[in-house]
């Protein structure tokens, strides 16, 4: 997420070799390039030329490649069977970089870096930090030689020292604004500069073998100061420039974390939504307010972001109480109609129960009898035979209408009983 701007600036690595070279620097540079693509199969993205001293000065393009090349361990043990000593260089890109709050300002910091760098190898050192009208802060920028470490703690949140949590957050840079030391200009460092050689003191070109006696004059803005004068307005409105441009950088950086643990979330408890993915809209440059409307439309657009997850959360939510109230309406409806055809086929029970009780009680209180006096008429005396006879006949024909009168009753209920169960089922279908 580094701009091309800030890879141009990492700092260069320096080799120093021990005894006298006979290859150019192009050619140990495509030496190494060959040797690092064989042993690592990485492509080393990387300039160089000879500087001071014939010390070899490395150059990466970009984070990747410098991240790599910073490594030791990386490295071969003899270019053209030549020893050597490698240089990391003397300040490290802001990212190798955090701040240790909660620091005591009595706190030795190089003591502590010893004590440090036991439990973390990759650490370089520590320094104080100091805030308006220099006064000491209970802070310390530490510096690491690998990315790595750097994020494992700002992922951890805190650094161990001694027995000790002390939290960690991510270093930003100060801000520094640009001059070129040839033409004063803010637009540009000395080594991209095109332009001649002016005068500090009156901002014009002219020998600067005699110290200048003209009035100071800055070549900027042609007040009377020296160029790059914190009181220059040209300094002030780019500083301006930055510290907005490092809000933004700073806004992106939250919102591509947030949008991280956004798409984290989801995966926790999958909803079957379009995720907000990818990079935040880009930012537009140059107006200044449009570039303040965009800042601050960047959280609103997560939060609206957000607030559609949550409405969606709890339409889905009403959806799966609505089914859930639905299936146990549906539950007790069954519950109460089994049953109520459980107590009718109790009362059926019931009825066949007394039919079979009153049969019973017929044929052993009526029939039998009646057979066994029929029988006794039979072989018995023939005194009172007609008298007999007609009490049977009649307590026979009462048994039948009394069957009769019952079946009637019988097939009446059972046609209507038939005839409901008919019309509930038409009315349940
Ligand atoms: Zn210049
Ligand atoms: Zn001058
Ligand atoms: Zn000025």
């Amino acid at each position: 997420m580094t701009s091309s701007a800030q890879e141009r600036d990492l700092p260069p690595l320096s080799l120093k070799f021990k005894d006298e070279l006979k290859s150019n620097d192009r050619q140990l540079i495509n030496e190494l390039i060959t040797w690092w693509k064989k042993q690592h199969n990485k492509d080393l993205n990387i300039t160089g030329r000879f500087g001071y001293n014939k010390c070899l000065l490395l150059f990466a393009n970009d984070v990747d490649t410098f991240d790599d090349i910073i490594q030791k361990s990386h490295w071969p043990k003899k270019i053209q069977q030549l020893d050597y000593e490698i240089k990391l260089p003397r300040v490290f890109p802001p990212s190798y970089s955090l701040v240790v709050q909660q620091f005591p300002k009595n706190w030795n910091e190089l003591e502590t870096a010893e004590e440090l760098k036991e439990r973390y190898p990759s650490l370089i050192k520590l320094t104080r930090m100091y805030g308006r009208n220099n006064t000491k802060l209970n802070s310390v920028r530490v510096d690491f030689h690998t990315l790595q470490q750097v994020q494992v703690l700002l992922q951890d949140k805190v650094i161990n020292i001694s027995q000790m949590k002390l939290p960690v957050k991510t270093y930003y840079q100060p801000i520094r604004v640009k001059k070129c030391m040839k033409c004063f200009s803010h637009d540009h460092n000395t080594n991209y500069c095109t332009n001649q050689q002016l005068c500090i003191r009156c901002g014009q070109q002219h020998s600067l073998t005699n110290n200048c006696q003209n009035e100071i004059r800055c070549a900027n803005c042609k007040q009377k100061h020296f160029a790059g004068h914190p009181f220059c307005p040209i300094v002030q409105q780019k500083r301006k420039q930055l510290v907005e441009q490092q809000k933004i950088n700073r806004s992106k950086l939250l919102i591509n974390t947030s949008n991280l643990q956004y798409q984290y979330d989801q995966a926790d408890f999958p909803v079957p939504v379009p995720i907000f993915t990818g990079a935040p809209p880009s930012l537009p440059s140059g107006n200044y307010s449009a570039v303040l409307n965009r800042q601050s439309q960047l959280p609103q657009q997560l939060a609206s972001q957000e607030k559609q997850t949550t409405k969606r959360n709890e339409y889905l939510e009403q959806i799966l109480l609505s089914t859930m109230s639905n299936l146990e309406s549906r539950i007790s409806t069954s519950i109460s109609s089994l049953s109520s055809q459980i107590s009718e086929i109790e009362t059926k029970i019931d009825r066949y129960n007394d039919q079979l009780n009153t049969l019973e009680h017929d044929v052993y209180e009526i029939l039998i009898p009646a057979i066994q006096s029929i029988t006794e008429i039979i072989t018995t005396s023939r005194q009172g035979k007609k008298e007999q006879l007609t009490n049977i006949t009649k307590s026979i024909i009462k048994m039948r209408q009394n069957r009769e009168q019952k079946i009637n009753h019988i097939s009446r209920n059972t046609n209507a009983e038939l005839s409901q169960s008919i019309f509930s089922n038409v009315d349940e279908s």
